[in-house]
């Protein structure tokens, strides 16, 4: 994917992802590593359905502004996804509402948050830890994320929202919707006498599918 490519899927993205309610006002923000080791990211105060190609964050590998608007507060987050991840092609985070809700869960399992309702959601997401609550922005937040994106791509800040990695801008989307609807299926389910997947069937399924 050229740099012009990449900045054109990033609005088609932020649009989609807009006129689909999994982002509203200005929150949510995505980037993409490019080539040459820099990043395109969106930058701050901006609604993802009014990006503009020419004028996205444009950072080098230090995460240097280097042209564009000033790229999101939360541009910090996604440094630390690829810091962590050598093949973290994208990022996508989101304040999602059913991603946020099941954050707030009293009862969640803060190493496994969601159950593995479906084959999918095990394939894009699999295992998804919550991170403690900081302020949006505290260095602290970003040491608790930088400690678990070794071993997961795909992390829920508790009363915030999801953080996703992919190896491509569309992988890092596809994974995050899918916990969004994984999220909601779970609240939609609750109270409910359910039949998740087994243990066998996930082990199965990452065997299969890595
Ligand atoms: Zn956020």
């Amino acid at each position: 994917m050229t740099e012009t490519q990449a900045r054109e899927a990033i609005c088609r993205l932020g649009a989609s992802l807009f006129a689909r309610g999994l982002t509203f006002g200005s929150s949510g923000n995505i980037s993409v590593r490019l080539p040459d080791g820099g990043y395109l990211m969106t930058p701050t105060n901006v609604a993802l359905d009014g990006l503009d190609p020419a004028r996205l964050s444009r950072l080098d590998a230090d995460g240097t502004a280097l042209a564009g608007d000033q790229p999101t507060k939360e541009a910090v987050l996604h440094r630390v996804m690829y810091e962590g991840r050598a093949d973290a092609g994208a990022v996508v985070h989101l304040h999602s509402t059913h991603s946020v809700a099941v954050s707030v869960l009293a009862d969640i399992d803060p190493a496994d948050v969601l159950p593995p309702i479906t084959a999918y959601y095990v394939m894009r997401v699999g295992r998804l830890p919550l991170v403690p609550y900081y302020p949006p922005g505290d260095a602290a937040l970003a040491e608790a994320v930088r400690r678990l994106v070794g071993r997961h791509h795909a992390v829920l800040l508790a009363n915030h929202g999801p953080v996703v990695a992919g190896t491509s801008l569309s992988a890092a989307a596809g994974a995050i919707e899918e916990l969004e609807e994984t999220a909601r299926l779970h609240l939609l389910l609750h109270g409910r006498r359910t039949r998740p997947l087994t243990a066998e069937q996930v082990a199965e399924l990452r065997s299969r599918f890595g």
